[in-house]
């Protein structure tokens, strides 16, 4: 049996000219806005390989393979941005983009050619990646569309941890967390740029962080509690 390692190492080589990145190499560029994002693609290994590069910066996947399947999504999920394959079964991306245009999309196709192009991003794509693509140039332009795009996020949930930006509070299994302006400024950031390793100069250099490096220890304490 392969283990999870090998079993991507020989998904990379199937498929080998794309090129997979590691969360770290991509986070110490840039920091990456975290997003819902469903892939549309009906070529397994690349729906897989793309679902693993965005989960590995921080992104929430959703993976469906046909058109009808991705319409179904969008009525059932609030997504942030829609990677859409043009040549799919049944429904083309064209089509699905029909129904789905008030959702950022960039398209991912193997056509090539300039009218392709111009097609997909007069209907209004926010984007347009030929394959074979480099999987790190998909996710800088991810980050770009989402950089354009992406409202801010309201509300936080994560294993019994609940922030509302709005009303700056923090609850921890139901029970509010006291916590000063200075206190939230800074969980804001790491929320905010959470999956990313930060280091404690670049989280500093942050807007809305704070210099009270004391900090941190005591967000650290509350989500592992
Ligand atoms: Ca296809």
């Amino acid at each position: 049996m392969l283990s999870r390692t090998g079993s991507m190492a020989r998904l990379s080589r199937d498929i080998g000219f794309y090129n997979s990145v590691t969360s770290s190499c991509y986070a110490r560029e840039e920091l990456v806005l975290v997003a819902t994002i469903l892939i549309v693609e009906d070529e397994i290994p690349i729906n897989e390989l793309v679902r693993r590069n965005l989960q590995s910066v921080g992104h929430r996947c959703i993976s469906v393979f046909d058109g009808k399947a991705a319409l179904l999504e969008l009525e059932q999920h609030e997504v942030d941005l829609v990677l859409l394959d043009i040549m799919l079964p049944e429904m083309d991306g064209y089509e699905v983009y029909q129904h789905i245009c008030k959702t950022p999309t960039i398209f991912l196709t193997a056509r090539s050619s300039l009218s392709d192009k111009v097609k997909g991003l007069t209907l209004g794509a926010d984007d347009y990646l030929v394959k074979p693509f480099e999987m790190l140039e998909l996710l800088a332009r991810v980050d770009a569309v989402l950089r354009r795009t992406k409202k801010e996020s309201k509300h936080f949930e994560l294993d019994g941890v609940k922030i509302d930006f709005e009303s700056r509070q923090v609850f921890l299994n139901e029970n509010p967390v006291e916590c000063t302006p200075k206190e939230f400024d800074l969980l804001e950031v790491l929320v905010n740029n959470r999956n990313i390793a930060l280091s404690r100069d670049k989280c500093w250099s942050l807007p809305g962080a704070t210099t009270m490096q004391g900090i941190q220890g005591r967000w650290m304490s509350i989500f592992r509690s």
